[in-house]
């Protein structure tokens, strides 16, 4: 059976600590989608650590960690992420790399790098990892799978007429030194050797698993507001954040997915440019960063300062309805133990009208929050491990938010480890 990890809002809602707890009982985690432009900072009994390419259940020795072909492959990033755990005392991890995964070429980075400079004030705030330039080439039909690593003289037959139309852009639009295709393949010879040993069919493999009755878990990356369709169009990521593109992306039959967990956290973060209704500033704002996730909200892979903002219903409820949840997993509930009241955002007002429905980009731009305000808890809830012994306070701001939302609570996580965890029977299930 297939269960998918994914995000409601705009990432960083802690997806990484609930696909390393469920991977305990998987046998197979999957990475389906994006590239290491996004981390997923995982705390555990060998350290703290933050993924961008390995999956989060990558810590077990009864799992395989698997990079799908939705993946954008940076490969040294993958084999130093190995490198670095291992060096923590984790087992050496088993991997797989799909051969149909396509790789971000060295100049998909400088392309990214150098797209944000000409843009200047009117970037999309890119992470520059690369991940727009690759996935614009995979759709454009010029970027180059995992598999092509080994044909080698249609390899560099490709790599020079890819180079050429690079090369009037580097030329002419940006100014930056030419692509040199003997260095590029060289490359690419250095790449195939750090790959070789875990490449694979991986649709087979899965296959061959689900047919066994092995367990198996799509780890998503960023969340449905990031998502190139659905998203906030154009502050998005350029792959597809949602469950269904799991089935794409890994190769499975999209009927195989039974169980979408999808990870809201207890109040807002967002990194990059664009709209964000329920957004705080000032003090406020830089105490929930500060007190917020484990250790503050500062960016996996670029260390930015997250911008901050209280729970949003109208998009949480859009964000799960796109994901297909059927389990929400509710995070990071104990950082707000220190206010007095927690503001809510629970409609849009947008034109002089209140609505619960998540707008188009341009509507959004002109949202205002409504805003409802709950009574906090002040106490410190870590450490609870049935949901009845949490504050009452706590219990109604997690019942009005799924009643708001429409859909289950079913964990509620109030820490950064594993065993922080509190199921919860939800009426709605
Ligand atoms: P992801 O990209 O969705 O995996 O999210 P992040 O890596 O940004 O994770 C959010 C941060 O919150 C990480 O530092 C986690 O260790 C931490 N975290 C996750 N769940 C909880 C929780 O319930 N409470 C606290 N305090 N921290 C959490």
């Amino acid at each position: 059976m297939v269960k998918a990890v994914v995000g409601a809002n705009w990432g960083d809602e802690g997806k990484g600590k609930i696909t390393d707890m469920l991977a305990e009982d998987a046998d197979i985690i999957v990475r389906f989608q994006g590239g290491a432009n996004a981390g997923h900072t995982i705390k555990n009994k060998y350290g703290k650590f933050a993924l961008h390419t390995l999956p989060s259940g990558v810590f077990y020795d009864h799992t395989t960690s698997v990079i799908g072909n939705g993946v954008a492959l940076n490969i040294p990033i993958l084999f130093k992420e190995v490198q670095e755990i291992v060096e923590k005392g984790v087992p050496k991890p088993k991997i797989l790399v799909s051969e149909r995964a396509q790789m971000v070429m060295p100049y998909h980075i400088l392309f990214d790098q150098y797209e944000e400079e000409r843009l200047a004030g009117k970037s999309f705030g890119s992470t520059k990892s690369g991940i727009a330039p690759f996935y614009s080439d995979k759709y454009a039909k010029i970027g180059f799978q995992v598999c092509e690593l080994f044909d080698e003289s249609a390899l560099k037959e490709k790599l020079a007429r890819v180079a050429e139309t690079k090369n009037v852009l580097l030329e002419h639009l940006y100014h930056k030194p030419l692509l040199n295709v003997d260095e590029l393949y060289e490359t690419l010879m250095e790449y195939k050797k750090m790959v070789e040993p875990y490449v694979c069919d991986v649709s087979a493999f899965l296959d061959k698993a689900l047919k066994e009755g092995k367990t198996v878990l799509l780890e998503g990356q960023l969340g449905t507001l990031k998502d190139t369709d659905h998203g906030i169009y154009p502050m998005v990521t350029s792959s597809n954040t949602l469950a269904a593109y799991g089935a794409v992306g890994a190769g499975i039959p999209p009927y195989e997915i039974k169980e979408i967990i999808t990870v809201c956290k207890a109040y807002s973060s967002a990194v990059g440019a664009g709209a964000f209704v329920s957004e705080i500033f000032g003090e406020e704002a830089d105490e929930l960063r500060r007190r917020g996730g484990d250790g503050g909200e500062y960016g996996a892979t670029t260390g930015r300062p997250r911008r901050m903002g209280w729970f949003d219903c109208v998009a949480s409820k859009y964000g799960c309805r796109l994901q297909g949840t059927t389990d929400v997993a509710f995070t990071v509930l104990d950082v707000l133990g220190y206010l007095d009241e927690i503001p809510v955002c629970v409609g849009y007002e947008i034109d002089g009208e209140v609505t619960t429905d998540f707008p188009v980009t341009y509507k959004l731009e002109k949202a205002k929050p409504v805003l409802k305000t709950m009574p906090g808890w002040k106490t410190d809830i870590s450490g609870i491990r049935n949901y009845e012994e949490l504050p009452e306070n706590c219990r109604k701001y997690v019942e009005f938010i799924e009643e708001q939302i429409g859909y289950p609570i079913t964990m509620v996580s109030n820490g950064p480890g594993r065993e922080d965890i509190i199921y919860r029977k939800s009426p709605l299930k």
